[in-house]
């Protein structure tokens, strides 16, 4: 079936542009609820965000093409300034299409928009435990075993693509989850990014299918796809580090103290940080969508663009918070609920891993400096 609505990956940028006025509105409200964003998620689904991942030919608007990956950047931007759990929970959904996408069967992805049109969603969750996730083998196919942890959405992401190790090699599982089923969301205590439902969830025996598998041995951790999408984290941060300038620049104006020196200082300060991560971030997306340099290259300057925003989060806030004073921690200034959002989410995994495989390449690289990231 093909269901072609005409839409372009430019048309889902305007969307979420208006979207992220309206989850902005509604941020503070989520954040004390602490529970799966139902609502705003709707939204996603009712403006078409949610098929956006999928091709034009099943209803999409090819947003995770190579030839789309500015208009990635600036959604998962948009949506991250619009409420960074969203833009959390709306960035594991797009990463599990383009997996599904890019190793999976046409039916896999064809079935996988059928249940996104129909209200669902998926996610990656792929950090584990004490209990790591396997493939256990049955008659007519496999069982899944143990738990992933850390995993946003559970109880409400119906597909998630959950990486399994079996026999030594990791495949990616797209199994079913019915709604609350398996989700322990106790633990999920964070000072920030509270409405993602981020929690534990238990696979045990849930039925796998060889439809469920998606791709070969393996392809979970291609590369430079599986670490070079980190870019997709960074875009939707740098939509915190966007929103908190403005709500700095709105204050400082609402205040008449726009013209004090020391403020236009850290006012230069986080225009130049926020500007600074867009730029790394948007060459970033653009070297993993053209796949045109040596991995280990791309791979570098993507674990690079990791620090450069996380600087650029640091900074930002620390600017924002010294500019304002005692008024951004108090609820509910929004400045207050964006910074927790934004320095829970700033914790990415092994950010000090990233920096030094960076620096080993750099070492190892025959090119001068001028020319390192560029054609010669
Ligand atoms: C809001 C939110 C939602 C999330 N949702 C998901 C999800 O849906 N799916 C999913 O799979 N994951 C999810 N995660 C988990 C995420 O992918 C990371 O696993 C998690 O953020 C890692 O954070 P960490 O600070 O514990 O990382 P760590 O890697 O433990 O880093 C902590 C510190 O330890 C250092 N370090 C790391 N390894 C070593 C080592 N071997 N020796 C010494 N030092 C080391 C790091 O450099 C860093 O300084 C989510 C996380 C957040 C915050």
């Amino acid at each position: 079936m093909t269901h072609h609505r005409g839409l372009t990956a430019d048309d889902s940028v305007a969307t979420a542009a208006a979207v992220a006025e309206t989850l902005f509105a509604d941020a503070a409200e989520r954040d004390v609820a602490a529970a799966f964003p139902a609502a705003a998620l709707r939204l996603l689904h009712e403006s078409e965000l949610m098929m956006a991942p999928f091709p034009v030919r099943l209803g999409g608007t090819g947003l995770v093409e190579p030839a789309a990956v500015d208009a990635l950047v600036s959604v998962l931007r948009l949506v991250g300034g619009g409420d960074l759990s969203v833009g959390r929970l709306y960035e594991g959904h797009v990463n599990a299409v383009a997996l599904v996408g890019r190793y999976g069967s046409a039916a896999q992805l064809e079935r996988l928009a059928e249940d996104v049109r129909a209200g669902g969603m998926s996610g990656v969750w792929n950090a584990e435990g004490a209990e790591p996730a396997g493939l256990v083998p049955e008659d007519a196919g496999w069982r899944l075993a143990g738990r992933k942890i850390l995993a946003s959405g559970v109880g409400s992401v119906s597909r998630p693509l959950v990486p399994v190790a079996r026999d030594g090699v990791t495949l990616m599982t797209l199994p079913r989850l019915a709604p609350g089923e398996r989700a322990d969301l106790s633990r999920w205590t964070a000072q920030g990014m509270r409405s993602t439902a981020t929690g534990t969830v238990d696979l045990a025996g849930l039925p796998i299918g060889p439809d469920d598998i998606v791709g070969r041995d393996d392809d979970y951790r291609r590369q430079p796809t599986f670490f070079g999408g980190a870019w997709r984290f960074c875009a939707v941060q740098l939509g915190a580090i966007d929103r908190l300038l403005d709500l700095y620049r709105a204050d400082l104006v609402r205040l008449g103290r726009g013209a004090d020196p020391y403020q236009r200082q850290r006012v230069a300060a986080c225009a130049t940080a926020a500007e600074t991560a867009a730029l790394w971030v948007g060459r970033a997306a653009g070297m993993v969508a053209a796949e045109a340099r040596p991995v280990a290259e791309i791979l570098a300057y993507v674990g690079l663009t990791r620090g450069v925003v996380e600087r650029a989060g640091l900074d930002t806030m620390e600017a924002v918070h010294r500019g304002l004073g005692l008024g951004a921690h108090l609820r509910p200034h929004p400045v207050e609920r964006v910074c927790r959002d934004l320095a829970t989410y700033l914790r990415q995994p092994a950010p000090d891993g990233a920096m030094a495989d960076a620096a080993a390449t750099v070492l190892a690289s025959p090119e001068p400096a001028r020319t390192l990231w560029r054609p010669a």
